[in-house]
């Protein structure tokens, strides 16, 4: 095999390898039989389907994957997961690519729903539940678009589906506890994946 060729490999593997152990799924049990396509209530809005995406992951296409609408639009239903005769928890590998591209920085796609994500759990974190009115204030404000959806405002006051002063607060102590066990476990994660293992383990403990 040429080097370029071994290069090639190494990186498809390398990014296959790394999706599998942050989604805990094996995407290369996929075979595209384009089931959760089939049954995902967002594929017409992004811009890979998602059988598409898996195989983007197979080949070690990181690019295309983590720089695609589709991973942020996914709502996480799990509909493709409970469909996939294969068992791939398709959902989870997207959760997957989402840490990726925010750790890559490759959010660019889908910036105003990177900032919806970001709002949204700024908020949780801090109130222990979202408040609407600020985060679409937010919203608005950080993607410049002041007045979008401006007319809804009123119509879901009157219904109590928003308050102005935000709902009651939430079981704040226990959701700040489960931000800090998250952050606990990605540092961890991150330890974990930096240091380097020891050679005697790869020779199956030979002395
Ligand atoms: S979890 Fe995401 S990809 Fe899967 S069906 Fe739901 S929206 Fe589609
Ligand atoms: S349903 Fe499962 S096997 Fe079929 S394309 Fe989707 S992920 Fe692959």
């Amino acid at each position: 095999m040429k080097l370029g060729s071994v290069a090639r490999e190494k990186t498809r593997s390398g990014f296959l390898a790394e999706v599998r152990r942050r989604s805990g799924t094996n995407p290369a049990d996929c075979y595209q039989c384009g089931k959760c396509t089939a049954g995902c209530p967002l594929t017409f809005a992004g811009d890979l389907d998602p059988a598409r995406v898996m195989r983007l992951v197979q080949l070690g296409q990181r690019d295309a994957v983590l720089q695609s609408r589709t991973i942020w639009l996914c709502a996480s239903c799990e509909t493709c997961t409970t469909r996939c005769p294969q068992e791939v928890d398709l959902a989870s590998v997207m959760d997957a690519l989402r840490i990726m591209a925010r750790e890559a920085g490759l959010t660019q796609a889908a910036r105003e729903v990177a900032i919806a994500n970001a709002g949204l759990l700024g908020s949780v974190k801090s109130r222990g539940r979202v408040h609407e009115m600020m985060l679409v204030l937010q919203q608005n404000l950080r993607t410049l678009h002041l007045f979008r959806d401006a007319e809804k405002g009123p119509v879901l006051m009157l219904k109590g589906k928003m308050d102005p002063l935000g709902h009651k607060r939430g079981a704040r102590d226990q959701v700040r506890r489960l931000f800090e066990n998250v952050a606990r476990m990605e540092a961890a994660e991150r330890a974990a994946s930096t240091t380097p293992r020891c050679a005697c383990s790869d020779e199956g403990g030979e002395a």
